[in-house]
Formats: C-alpha cells, sequence, structure tokens
C-alpha cells in the first residue's frame, strides 16, 4: 500500500470542553495521516490512548500541532510524549503551537524531572529534552517539508487570541481543522476546495438545555455564543468553501442524552448538502478518491 493510500483522518475524542462526564465522549483530538507523516493535531486528555487505539506506534510519533492553549486540546500533550519517550522513542518529534507552548513545555519537564532524570540513568535513555524541538508559530505559512505544507489562519475565539485554524496539504490533498472559533467567514476562503474541512459545532437546542442545567447560564450562554459556532454555521463555511466532506468535532454538547446524531444532522443540512461525518470516538475519514 502507498502512503498516499493510507492517507486517512482519525478522530480520538469528539466533544468540546474538558470536563469528562460517566459514558461520555472525551475531547476532541485528531491523527492525520498525509503523505507517509503521522501528524496530531491537538492534545486534549485521552489522546495517547486514542493513538494507541488507532493502531500508532507511540515511538512513530513525528509533528504534533496544537491550535490553542485551551487545556481540552493541550493538557495531554507533555504526557503524550512522555509516554512515548517510556515507549523507546529515540527520534526527534517536533511540536508546532501558538506562543506559550514552549513555556508549557519546559515546565512540563520540569514537573516531571524526577522521572526523567532518573530514566536516562538508570535506563539509559536518550534525553527528552533534547527530542523534542518546540516551533511556536503565528499566522501564515508555518511548514514546507517534503511536500508537506501547514499554513495557519488566526481565528475567533474569544478572550483567546492565539488560536489558529490549520491547513494541511501534501499530494494534491487538503485536509483544515477550524480550531475553536465563532462563525468566521474568513475560514471558507481558507478551506477552499479541501478534501475535509473538520468544523467546531454546537447545537443550539442542546444548548439552552445545557444553560438551563448550569448555575451561572446566562454567563455560559455569553461565552459560548461569542467563541463558537453552531452546526449550521459550520455548514455555511464548508458551503462557501467547496469543501469535499465536512466533520463536525467538538460538539457541545456532547453528553445531552437527549440528542443524538439525527439532530447534529439535521441541524447542518440547513446549510450543508454534501458529505457529512459526525465525530465520534476512533471514526475514520480516508482521504482516498474511492471514498469521498
Ligand atoms: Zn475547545
Ligand atoms: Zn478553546
Amino acid at each position: 500500500m502507498s502512503a498516499e493510500a493510507a492517507d486517512r483522518l482519525v478522530l480520538l475524542g469528539s466533544k468540546g470542553g474538558p470536563a469528562l462526564r460517566p459514558g461520555g465522549p472525551w475531547p476532541s483530538s485528531s491523527l492525520l495521516e498525509l503523505g507517509g507523516r503521522n501528524i496530531v493535531v491537538d492534545c486534549g486528555l485521552g489522546v495517547t490512548r486514542g493513538l494507541a487505539d488507532a493502531g500508532i506506534s507511540l515511538k512513530a510519533l513525528d509533528l504534533i500541532f496544537i491550535t490553542h492553549l485551551h487545556s481540552d486540546h493541550v493538557l495531554e500533550l507533555g504526557p503524550l510524549i512522555h509516554t512515548a519517550w517510556t515507549a523507546g522513542l529515540a527520534t526527534p518529534v517536533t511540536v508546532f503551537g501558538p506562543p506559550g507552548t514552549g513555556r508549557y513545555w519546559q515546565r512540563f519537564c520540569q514537573a516531571m524531572e524526577f522521572d526523567i532524570e532518573i530514566r536516562i540513568v538508570d535506563e539509559g535513555r536518550p534525553d527528552i529534552r533534547e527530542l523534542v524541538s518546540i516551533k511556536e508559530f503565528g499566522e501564515g505559512a508555518i511548514l514546507e517539508e517534503e511536500g508537506l505544507t501547514v499554513t495557519a489562519l488566526r481565528v475567533d475565539h474569544p478572550p483567546v487570541t492565539e488560536c489558529f485554524a490549520l491547513r494541511f496539504e501534501h499530494g494534491g490533498r487538503s485536509v483544515v481543522f477550524s480550531a475553536d472559533t465563532a462563525f468566521f467567514p474568513p475560514l471558507a476562503g481558507f478551506a477552499n476546495e479541501a478534501d475535509i474541512l473538520v468544523h467546531e459545532a454546537m447545537l443550539e437546542q442542546g444548548l439552552e438545555r445545557l444553560v438551563a442545567r448550569t448555575g451561572n447560564g446566562a454567563r455560559l450562554r455569553e461565552h459560548l455564543f461569542a467563541s463558537h459556532s453552531l452546526a449550521e454555521d459550520a455548514g455555511r463555511i464548508a458551503s462557501d468553501a467547496g469543501v469535499r466532506r465536512l466533520v463536525l468535532n467538538h460538539l457541545i454538547p456532547a453528553d445531552d442524552p437527549a440528542i443524538g446524531e439525527a439532530d447534529w444532522v439535521t441541524a447542518v443540512r440547513k446549510s450543508w448538502a454534501g458529505d457529512l461525518t459526525i465525530a465520534r470516538y476512533g471514526l475514520v475519514v480516508g482521504l482516498g478518491s474511492d471514498n469521498g
């Protein structure tokens, strides 16, 4: 099988926000296998387990991208790399993240100093701090390597200002991640004719119940509407961009028993008629020409 035939996206979680509830889904990290590279996009809680379940050897960890520093996107970055290291990682890992990512990594290594030092001496492991390079990025081109290009677009996720959509391209294939964002029309140009657009989404009727259940509901409602997109908005971006497939991810709410996949489909169909995937754990979306 050629590397390109194996190009695929694997969803390692599907919920928006960091809280976990019994029986509910986990935060939305993704694995993108493109042009023979293993690319991890965001490192929310559960990303390590998700990669193992997707059949990825942690020793093959290669490129990691963090869209922004909210905990549902970065909490397990250090633990993922550290676990890969204990699994035998001996090749360089590059982490691309917004400003502050380097400080996170440095302090993670400080927090784990006892374990890191003892494993270097006791087990003869390479120094994890020398295996990892952190590249902090802003808007624009952030990587061009072996036919893989990655570009970033600042999106609208107040009060976070350093939050970036990412576009990955290789061999004529392209995958775009919206990151967390309110409805942001420039994303349509950024995602123009992508094979896959992974866009965050909220469901309006579920939000009303979520707000009703919460103590400071009005404040929560304000934050969600200012900083995130409704499923219909995600559909509008996908239609304007002319993408081949829309994947709704980072779902809010994600653990309301009264809301199922059909509700998401109904909402997004108001503005998107093309191929559609609603995220769930472990779901694989192929990039081959035969499966859209
Ligand atoms: Zn988030
Ligand atoms: Zn966020």
